[in-house]
């Protein structure tokens, strides 16, 4: 019968590929949270909440309830794409400017609240993969399968510098990107509101020296398991 996978871990450890991979082999739905929490910091930029490095935490709770996010499974990619009360905004969302604001949105308790609340409404439905940073410990305790993947700092940067490269989007130094993933590591395991962790009895996988076929096979034999 189908379960619950919970995917948890630091920025840029490949967990949306796994996930993705995941719901592809079981045909399961991905649900990737870290795109909820991208649209909320992006709403805040688009509205002024967010500048010159600052949340204005209040401003952004009193309009939350503005903040519709919903997923559109696009065919052709074969994922489900993020949106903003009525936009797509998949692509604004990865960018530099988004990347160094959410972790500081993400540390708000009531954006929390309602992202998690949607998470859980979501995951109803049996038969889903999630990936974020407190799934296995907040969003879905009672996950069958937890997985908790780490790899180093280098690797990480490594990764998601290509990946943006990749999308064309060079103006951006590997330095950047290496802050970024650091200053968001310490945001999400410092935060007072559900910090990163592993899970009790999640499975700890580390990617910095596995392919990703050989970290896709030893995470199917769990699946099986
Ligand atoms: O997974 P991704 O790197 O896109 O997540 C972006 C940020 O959103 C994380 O650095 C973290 O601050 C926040 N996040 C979170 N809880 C989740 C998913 C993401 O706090 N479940």
């Amino acid at each position: 019968s189908k379960i619950t996978i919970a995917i948890d871990g630091f920025s840029s450890t490949g967990k949306s590929t796994v996930a993705k991979q995941l719901a592809k082999e079981l045909g399961y739905i991905y649900v990737d949270t870290g795109a909820m929490y991208r649209t909320v910091a992006l709403y805040a930029l688009q509205n002024n909440f967010a500048k010159q490095g600052e949340v204005d935490a209040e401003k952004l709770i009193e309009n939350l309830d503005k903040v519709n996010i919903d997923f559109k499974y696009n065919a052709q990619l074969g994922f489900s794409e993020v949106y903003l009360n009525g936009v797509n905004v998949e692509t604004e969302i990865r960018g530099m400017e988004v990347s160094s604001y959410v972790s500081k949105v993400a540390s708000i308790s009531a954006v929390r609240q309602k992202l998690v609340a949607l998470q859980q409404e979501m995951g109803k439905a049996k038969g889903i993969v999630m990936d974020g940073r407190d799934i296995g410990t907040v969003v879905f305790p009672n996950a069958e399968l937890k997985l908790f993947m780490t790899a180093s700092a280098e690797t990480r940067a490594q990764r998601r510098f290509d990946e943006l490269q990749a999308k064309g989007n060079t103006e951006v130094s590997y330095k950047e990107v290496f802050n970024n993933v650091l200053e968001r590591d310490t945001l999400d395991t410092t935060r007072a509101d559900s910090p990163l962790e592993m899970a009790k009895d999640a499975v700890e996988i580390d990617n910095s020296n596995l392919s990703r076929k050989e970290q896709f096979d030893k995470i199917l034999l769990l699946v099986n398991a």
